[in-house]
């Protein structure tokens, strides 16, 4: 068990702060507040639940600037984006203090019985494990709906994310929340396990690679635990030759280049008709080359660091290996000269074909590949050609036709015109290696309660 977990600025490889590991007598004490926490939450009516998440909300949209720092200061995104993910959360908390009742309101079913109906009841505590990615997104997400459902949260953040943790436990102090409500949990994996096999705990939620989630939900269906998992994805980006050109070159980069490429939803695989495939990728060639990589809090920057050195290297690597392969470097921007931040240069790979690196593996920063289909058909088989199935989006001006590729992709969310995205009035998630079970919308508010039958005779 490590004694402390140091965030690193990833613009500077300079270090921020250092966080105290919690040790095992703080773990205990953190569970069995989460577990009283819980017991009167259960009881607690659905106006108080949502008065605290607009209290929530309050507190975010006060101070999007001091949330945005500290996340753009851990993990290296440009600052406007984190600014808009802090407005994000507040969106989300609104969302479910306005409609959670309504959607978890018992639910009268005729039958013979005199009386019978469903209800919604809270679980309890939910272990929330979570990453350095959106580092309040991917918090709130899942906590402003389990919250509003009557459970409570342990988050157990990213090691370099702790100070946005912290931040959040303060958040959710400030609007009023109880102390057991919601806390963090600064532990390692082992702590995490002894965590998840507690009976403090009652179900588990995580986003992160599809290792981690393996690892986690073997241990939570050992002890019989229900888990939701948001993991990986490789979006395809289907482009026709009918599609709006401008729209799609502007969209495509947005879509693969926004949080320094490292996005679950990201488009990954630009899959594009043979007849428009050349101006397709010197439009998005050139576009990429003008992106402007550099230091995140200046608002000039397209682009910031990756968020760990060791996440660049990787990439890096995955790029080294797909020219190896055959592919193409068609562009690669600039990143800036004596920085120690760990800078990846925003790159577009060509002649990308199934079965290689670029086309099977997920890459997680700022590379853009591709891929050459036949026809639309050809398209469709190419997207679905993949472990993941998270979102896909195809851009045509057939909406007709688009929406029944929509309907063909293999994926949780599939969008037309439009890069993949989450809406908190909207089910998230995915399918095949992208993990099961769904965050937001009116499903995912469900995920982490007892759909409980009540007859009365
Ligand atoms: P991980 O999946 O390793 O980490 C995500 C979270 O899961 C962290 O809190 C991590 O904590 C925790 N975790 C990982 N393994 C275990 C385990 N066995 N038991 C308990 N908790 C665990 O992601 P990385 O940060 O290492 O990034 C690696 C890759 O993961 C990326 O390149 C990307 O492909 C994918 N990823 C996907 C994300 C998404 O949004 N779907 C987000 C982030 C990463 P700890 O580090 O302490 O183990």
């Amino acid at each position: 068990m490590p004694t402390s977990f140091t965030s690193i600025n990833p613009a500077t490889n300079t270090p921020i702060a250092t966080y105290d590991a919690h040790t095992d007598a703080e773990v205990d004490a953190r569970l069995q507040r989460a577990h009283e926490a819980a017991i009167i939450q259960k009881s607690r009516p659905f106006e108080e639940r949502a008065a605290r998440l607009h209290a929530l909300a309050d507190a975010l949209e006060s101070r999007p600037d001091e949330w945005g720092a500290l996340m753009t200061r851990e993990m290296g995104k440009p600052l406007s984006q984190a600014k808009g993910e802090a407005e994000k959360c507040a969106w989300v908390c609104r969302h479910y203090a306005e409609h959670g009742a309504d959607i978890l309101s018992h639910k009268t079913v005729e039958t013979d019985a005199q009386r019978s109906y469903v209800r919604y009841e809270p679980l309890g505590t939910v272990l929330a494990i979570m990453p350095w990615n959106y580092p309040f997104w991917q918090a709130f997400r899942f906590g402003a709906p389990a919250l509003m459902a009557g459970n409570t949260m342990l988050l157990k953040h990213a090691p370099n994310t702790m100070g946005c943790a912290e931040a959040i436990e303060q958040l959710c102090v400030e609007a009023g929340f109880d102390s057991g409500e919601v806390q963090t949990l600064r532990i390692d994996e082992d702590t995490v396990s002894s965590c998840i096999a507690d009976r403090r705990v009652q179900a588990v939620t995580l986003t992160g690679s599809v290792g981690a989630g393996q690892a986690v939900a073997q241990q939570a269906a050992a002890q019989v635990k229900p888990t939701v998992l948001e993991l990986g994805g490789s979006a395809p980006f289907i482009v026709l030759a009918d599609a709006d050109l401008d729209a799609a070159v502007d969209t495509a980069v947005q879509a693969r280049m926004q949080n320094n490429g490292q996005s679950c939803i990201a488009a990954k695989r630009f899959i594009v008709e043979a007849p428009i495939a050349d101006a397709f990728t010197e439009r998005v060639a050139a576009t990429v080359d003008a992106l402007t990589v550099g230091d995140p809090t200046d608002p000039a920057t397209d682009i910031g660091p990756m968020a760990r050195a060791d996440l660049r290297d990787t990439v890096r690597r995955q790029v080294d290996r797909a020219v190896n392969e055959g592919a193409t470097i068609a562009a690669e921007a600039e990143v800036p000269a004596d920085t120690d931040g760990f800078y990846m240069p925003p790159t577009v790979l060509t002649d990308v074909v199934p079965g290689s690196v670029a086309f099977v593996e997920e890459i997680f920063g700022p590379v853009a590949s591709i891929v050459v289909a036949a026809d639309a058909e050809d398209a469709v088989d190419l997207a679905n050609d993949t472990q993941f199935g998270l979102g896909g989006a195809v851009f045509t001006q057939n909406i007709e036709r688009g929406e029944q590729i929509a309907q063909q992709l293999e994926v949780g969310c599939a969008f037309v015109n439009s890069m993949v995205k989450s809406d908190p009035r909207l089910p998230f998630g995915g399918i095949k290696d992208s993990g099961y079970g769904r965050e937001l919308g009116a499903h995912g508010i469900r995920e982490f309660v007892n759909v409980k039958t009540v007859w009365v005779e």
